[in-house]
């Protein structure tokens, strides 16, 4: 049986294929590929039951990811994140059933390894040796150090006001970092520059098809760790959308193995209020976004104008019959705290936007009592360390214990 049921890449706007054994970036329809499996064949010879016996990491899936030899595999252990109830916080919302995806225990501290992992990994088995990448923070961060691990040199260019941990973070790795005095949009252009002139692999968001086949797994183990009983709703920060992207892919893959039983869940697109390309589109029955001019968040990750892939993304949507909503920075940052105090997790403002979400969709009845719900906590509060404003009195040796108030 193959490693991998990896069979062709394929774009979703013109429907020409391509080989997964030579490195192809854009359709030359200037569309993102996605990766097709010969699902019929592995349908028939795997069974779901061989994963119990597996390492608990992403690579459990080796059969729908698109690396073809095992030894080509650039890992950290990444994947199989808990899913943890959030009983406090979803009774005070009124979501009984409501569970949180955490990826801020995964390495890098946020999903972006997951990304990384298996675009990292396949680029090294098609030999490259120099990739580039314009990021909000994150991605980069999780790029330069698994291509540090592939012995691939890469190159980052990113805002200069994204979190400060993701600079030091591929500095550390040893990547070639460069910040732009603008945003992920700036940073794309010049990123796209120095491609063209040094003929580097281009690995920013949906320009190589591999990355969303690694976002795609956080849906796999949904599934999974739900015994293959889908739950209802699904709520995911969305900058590019490369994550709601792949979970609908990766349900719908789930579904023609038939492996999974019930419907579809709703897919949310959370944004935030001022940079909301996609809730825009969305409210305006559009099949694609238009470009958010001067856009801001909190919420570093989710700071994307105008995604690739956007179509993508408002597809998943409506196909599922889901939704879109922005918050605003706000709301994010007094979430954030709210989850910490009832739940003990110290999310990242991108997460804290999906919990928000969560609250108003239940309020407005979007969510119905009794569902099942499951909110993507996309990494750490951690690598946002800033946005907690503490003045705890400071004691001097010696001195007594001060009196309390309450
Ligand atoms: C990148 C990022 C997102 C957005 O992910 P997309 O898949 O690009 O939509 C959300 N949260 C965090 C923490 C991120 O780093
Ligand atoms: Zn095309």
């Amino acid at each position: 049986m193959p490693f991998s049921y990896v069979s062709h890449l394929y774009c979703p706007k013109c429907e020409r294929t391509y080989g997964v054994d030579q490195i192809h970036q854009l359709c030359e329809c200037g569309s993102p590929l996605l990766v097709a499996y010969d699902l019929e064949s592995m349908r028939q010879e795997v069974k779901r039951e061989a994963l119990a016996e597996r390492e608990p990491s992403l690579w459990r899936y080796h059969e729908l990811l698109p690396v073809k030899h095992r030894e080509h595999i650039v890992s950290l252990g990444e994947g199989m994140t808990p899913l943890v109830p959030m009983p406090r916080f979803g009774q005070k919302i009124g979501i009984p059933s409501l569970y949180m995806k955490d990826e801020g225990v995964i390495p890098t501290g946020t999903f972006k390894a997951r990304g990384a992992a298996v675009g990292v990994s396949k680029a090294k088995e098609l030999g490259v040796k120099q990739l580039a990448m314009p990021t909000n923070g994150n991605a980069g961060a999780a790029w330069s150090l698994y291509a540090a691990r592939a012995g691939i040199q890469a190159t980052v260019v990113m805002p200069v006001d994204a979190p400060e941990m993701t600079r030091k973070e591929c500095a550390a790795a040893g990547a070639k970092l460069y910040l732009v005095d603008g945003l992920i949009s700036d940073a794309g252009q010049i990123v796209a520059k120095a491609i063209r002139e040094y003929g580097w692999y281009d690995a920013s968001t949906l320009k190589e098809p591999y990355r969303i086949e690694g976002k795609k797994t956080m849906g796999l183990e949904i599934a999974e760790q739900f015994s293959w009983q889908l739950p209802d709703v699904i709520l995911y920060p969305t900058g590019g959308g490369v994550g709601l992207i792949g979970i609908y892919k990766a349900i719908k893959e789930l579904q023609a193995l038939g492996w999974v039983s019930g419907h579809m869940p709703r897919l949310v697109a959370v944004q935030a209020e001022h940079c909301a390309p996609i809730v825009k589109a969305w409210s305006e029955k559009k099949r694609e976004s238009a470009f958010w001019p001067n856009s801001s968040t909190v919420a570093f990750g989710i700071n994307v104008p105008k995604a690739l892939g956007d179509f993508l993304v408002l597809e998943a949507v409506y196909d599922t019959d889901g939704c879109a909503v922005a918050i605003g920075d706000e709301e994010i940052l007094a979430e954030q705290r709210t989850v910490a105090e009832l739940e003990g997790a110290f999310i990242c403002p991108e997460g804290a936007a999906a919990f928000a979400a969560a609250r108003k969709l239940r309020e407005s009845g979007w969510i119905r009592g009794g569902e099942t719900v499951v909110v993507l906590n996309t990494g750490t509060g951690l690598k946002y360390a800033d946005l907690i404003h503490t003045a705890p009195l400071v004691l001097e040796p010696g001195d007594p214990f001060p009196k309390r108030e309450s």
